[in-house]
């Protein structure tokens, strides 16, 4: 590609988004470091239209690094929750401790600091610079990386180390002189809004003219499918233990994992049984056991299908105090911070749990 076009790539983009490309987000205003982060990390794997609400929500109660950083870890994730991926709430939470531990409580202003925090990878950091100090750095995240697929004709998935290294050389080659916090945002909106994954809008795309896809009439062809491998269904089981008062019984994850830091019932992963680990784990005698539906939720590498099984006890159930990773809570009370899936299950369970099918608990 001749130097000509290249800065064209740039202007036509700029002029586009001029008039078409999005200025009422809420990180813009004000655009600091701190929200340009927030934002960055919230939207790695969701959409503009859901992440509005959560950011508003996190920025209003976190509206600071030093206010995140001395929040407690469950406030954060309740805040969090319904978002998904929730490592990167823990990542925001240690980040922002490292921010005031060693920078001050801001965002540093170099590349390579950027870099060394949780959860802050080449094309987060490149957005927070471009974005907030109007920094000359690139961005290649899901968006970036399908219109320049497509512009460029990279027949490689865009995930494999060769197609990816193709894929910064051009967005760093790509890349204006001047108004880079609008040629980032602008870059971004195009693949939000015309080069979409299906039905992409050539016809309006103001690069079209030198997109090799578009010009060979193979924009459906890019970029290329990520070869395929199953993802493997793992089992679970959720025990809903109720005591006398109505209240069930949650447990903290361990940090690391699944749900890591959420609010859960207790969980058995595998071939598990609820007997032995209601006497290993609680002292506690089974009952009974009732199945309810089971609920499917998708990790990024593998399926869960979880089972929920209310539990019956025989005998008292006092064995189970409260303590800080477990937490007895009534349906009606506000939860504490809860995985999408047992946030769903708890919502279910406030329509029949406690209609009289189960009898109550012996105390
Ligand atoms: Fe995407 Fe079509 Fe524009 Fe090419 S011409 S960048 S395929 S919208």
């Amino acid at each position: 590609m001749s130097a000509a076009p290249i800065a064209s790539f740039a202007q036509r983009l700029l002029t586009w988004f001029d008039q078409h490309g999005r200025h009422d987000l809420p990180w813009q205003h004000p655009r600091s470091a701190y929200r340009v982060w927030i934002s960055e990390v919230m939207l790695q794997q969701t959409q503009v239209k859901t992440v509005i609400p959560y950011f508003e929500k996190f920025v209003a109660r976190f509206p600071d690094v030093t206010t995140l950083a001395n929040a407690a870890l469950d406030d954060v994730l309740l805040h969090w929750a319904g978002l998904g991926y929730y490592a990167r709430a823990r990542n925001l939470h240690r980040a922002a401790r490292q921010m005031l531990a060693q920078h001050g409580g801001d965002l540093p202003q170099d590349f390579k600091a950027l870099l060394q925090l949780p959860g802050i990878g080449r094309s987060t950091s490149g957005a927070i610079l471009a974005q907030a100090h109007g920094a000359r750095h690139a961005i290649l995240d899901g968006n970036v990386k399908r219109v320049l697929a497509r512009h460029a004709a990279i027949g490689e998935w865009p995930g494999h180390p060769r197609a990816s290294l193709q894929l910064w050389e051009i967005s760093e080659r790509l890349l204006p002189s001047q108004r880079l916090a609008d040629y980032t945002q602008a870059i971004m909106d195009l693949g939000a809004s015309v080069c979409t994954r299906h039905k992409p809008a050539c016809a309006r795309c103001p690069v079209s003219a030198d997109c090799q896809a578009h010009i060979a009439q193979r924009v459906a062809e890019y970029p290329a499918l990520k070869p395929k491998r199953d993802r493997p269904l793992k089992q679970a089981s959720a025990l809903l233990i109720e005591n006398a008062a109505g209240e069930i019984l949650l447990e903290r994850r361990p940090p690391v994992g699944i749900w890591g830091g959420l609010w859960c019932p207790p969980l058995i992963e595998e071939n598990g049984d609820a007997a032995t680990v209601l006497r290993e784990r609680y002292g506690l005698q089974l009952a009974s056991q009732q199945a309810l539906p089971t609920l499917r939720h998708a990790f990024t590498h593998f399926e869960l299908q979880l089972q929920p099984l209310r539990i019956r006890l025989a005998g008292a159930i006092d064995t189970v105090r409260e303590a800080s990773n477990q937490r007895w809570v009534k349906l009606n009370d506000t939860p504490p911070a809860l995985p999408t899936p047992i946030a769903k299950l708890f919502q279910q369970l406030k329509t029949s749990i406690h209609q009289p099918c189960l009898e109550p608990f012996t105390a």
